[in-house]
């Protein structure tokens, strides 16, 4: 049992402090409009045009979807990296300064909520899907009380 007046959590996350807020998403969206394609590559289109030096915006084919591979410290609080672009696959090995590796972080974040936020999007749009059968096959007569 946490002390009282303790927090339940360490230092608050970036979704914690409302920092994803600004981030498009298909959230975004009226709840009641049907999910398209387009509501998720919306995102990764805007994403393309991040400053210079960011680690997660590929240098060969411009996509904001690259990802760290493997990682470890070097000297000077600088992280040697490996990364990898899904849309290319681009690969290369450097190393960083602890500043951009930070940046870099911050943005698999802010991803990492974006996918979260997509998938329970996803899944409602799915669950919604699957209660209109329902409902039309109900009004149908398609299903009667003996099917339970
Ligand atoms: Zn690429």
């Amino acid at each position: 049992m946490q002390p009282e007046g303790q927090p339940l959590k360490g230092r608050p996350g970036l979704a914690d402090i409302g920092a994803v807020a600004d981030q498009p998403t298909a959230n975004d969206r009226d709840g009641a409009a049907p999910l398209r394609a387009g509501d998720f590559a919306a995102r990764t289109q805007a994403d393309h045009g991040s400053a210079d030096g960011d680690l997660h915006v590929c240098p060969n084919c411009g996509s904001g979807l690259v990802y760290p591979v493997e990682w470890a410290p070097a000297d000077n609080r600088s992280w040697q990296v490996e990364l990898r672009c899904p849309d290319c696959e681009w690969r290369a090995q450097g190393v960083h300064d602890q500043a951009v590796v930070d940046r870099f972080d911050e943005v698999l974040d802010l991803g990492t909520e974006a996918l979260l936020r997509d998938l329970g999007l996803l899944a409602r749009s799915n669950m919604e899907d699957a209660v209109e059968r329902f409902v039309t096959a109900l009004h149908a007569g398609w299903v009667i009380p003996e099917d339970f």
